[in-house]
């Protein structure tokens, strides 16, 4: 099959060869002939499956053949994303496969200044890719109208929901015309994803290119159990170990980030941190450098390394589990995309314990534990496995203290080896119910 055979005109084929393109990926093939026949649209794809260029190629093909031109102050297509550095990252793609089309596109988000946004707009816009809040942001300050809008595409829904922008997105429904194409994507789909999609599409067709809530299978992934406060040291020892070139960390916090960064910087290693306290530019330009290899490694937060695309990454620390088990997904997402090998290795502490179960559960896999030898952890990591179960060891039972006594044991607390009682994992994903059939809501 070609991008040819799929229908897509001229222009972009070009684009297409100047991109080194040659063959649809499995969401492409499904989703561009979808999307050009008119359909809404809901797709479960992993990230790196070439699901910008799925929903932006008929989207383009879409604007340049349809509808009229831009009016001032308008926007004929809307794509929605949950950070500024996806938004920035899907703008670049959608203006590389739109280089030779009559269209223009933009993006907004907050954290820099709105003028030179309500500038722009003032001529209008055929696509604008926008984060929640700036969009309500413009909409309100009347810098933009919808009522030109043809297609909406909601990208990476699921993290916009856990985000909390579920609020933000029925705000954004409501000043939606009724007649319009939508398309959601998701990499992973909950159920909260499955209610918004029911409010929000009409007759959709869905698309699940790889089974749900699966880890790319090119990322090879293990674990390695460690104490909380030895983490560093073992970072810095694996590093040397294995001689990371280029290694994107996982943190839980802001203060987590920094104090690695911190940490690394302090023995001379080439390291920069990406986090939601720091101000945009100085994100992207973190980000930027990373990704020319003129910094070694990278300690984000979920929130400011959702989506991005760095061209064969080939390793990924989770420093820290995350809170929600899907993130777990979508980090390691960040290597091994388009086909490439990639490794994800996570520390884990026995406190994380609960969170490890959850992500075999979600994955449906038991993660490899591989113990480096100097860093057995005085606190073990309890045994899991992808039923979510956890298996404390049983403690050793006191010697009772009268000989010949044994009343005690009738009372229960003592148990076989062979009889451990599972425990339920208590984290589970954080997730916020969509308002879209809900009552009015208090605010945040
Ligand atoms: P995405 O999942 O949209 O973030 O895309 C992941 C990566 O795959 C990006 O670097 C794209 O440029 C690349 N890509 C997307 N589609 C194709 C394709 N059909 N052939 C080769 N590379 C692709």
């Amino acid at each position: 099959m070609t991008f040819a055979t799929l229908g897509l005109i001229e222009p972009l084929l070009r684009a297409l060869e100047t991109l080194g393109y040659q063959t649809p990926t499995p969401v492409q093939a499904q989703a561009i002939p979808a999307v050009l026949a008119g359909r809404d649209l809901m797709a479960a794809a992993q990230t790196g499956t070439g699901k910008t260029a799925g929903f932006a190629l008929p989207l383009l093909q879409l604007l340049t053949m349809e509808g009229p031109k831009v009016a001032a102050n308008s926007a004929r297509a809307l794509i929605l994303c949950p950070t500024r550095e996806l938004a920035e990252q899907v703008h670049a793609s959608v203006a590389e496969y739109a280089q030779h089309l009559p269209l223009t596109t933009y993006a907004v988000y907050g954290g820099v200044s709105i003028n030179p946004q309500m500038m722009k707009l003032r001529k209008g816009v055929d696509i604008l890719v926008a984060t929640p809040g700036r969009l309500i942001d413009l909409f309100r300050q009347n810098a933009l109208k919808l009522n030109q809008l043809q297609t909406l595409v909601l990208d990476e829904a699921d993290r916009m929901l856990d985000l909390g922008f579920s609020e933000e997105l029925a705000n954004i429904y409501r000043m939606l015309p009724k007649k319009r194409q939508t398309l959601l994507f998701s990499a992973t789909f909950s159920d909260d994803i499955r209610l918004l999609a029911g409010q929000m599409l009409n007759d959709p067709l869905s698309i699940e290119v790889s089974p749900r809530n699966v880890a790319a299978n090119t990322v090879q992934q293990w674990v390695v159990p460690v104490d909380k406060k030895r983490k560093p040291e073992l970072f810095v020892h694996l590093m040397r170990k294995g001689r990371w070139k280029q290694v994107l960390v996982f943190a839980k916090t802001r203060n987590g980030v920094d104090a690695l960064v911190d940490k690394l910087q302090g023995l001379g290693i080439n390291a920069d941190g990406i986090h939601g306290d720091k101000p945009q530019a100085t994100r992207q330009r973190a980000l930027d450098r990373f990704k020319a290899s003129e910094v070694q490694i990278l300690v984000a937060t979920d929130v400011a390394a959702r989506g991005l695309d760095i061209e064969d990454l080939p390793l990924v620390v989770n420093f820290d589990l995350p809170i929600v088990a899907e993130d777990y997904i979508h980090r390691i997402g960040r290597t091994g995309r388009a086909g490439n090998p990639g490794e994800a290795i996570s520390l884990v502490c026995a406190d994380e314990v609960n969170m490890l179960s959850a992500i075999e559960m979600l994955t449906r896999q038991t993660l490899t534990r591989k113990m480096e030898p100097d860093f057995v952890p005085e606190h073990r990591v309890p045994d899991t496995d992808a039923s979510g179960q956890v298996v404390k060891k049983p403690k050793k039972p006191k010697k009772p203290k009268t000989s010949g006594g044994g009343g005690k044991r009738n009372l229960g607390k003592w148990v076989d080896s062979g009889d451990v009682a599972p425990v339920e994992p208590s984290i589970k994903p954080v997730r916020k119910v969509p308002v879209f059939n809900t009552g009015p809501r208090k605010k945040k």
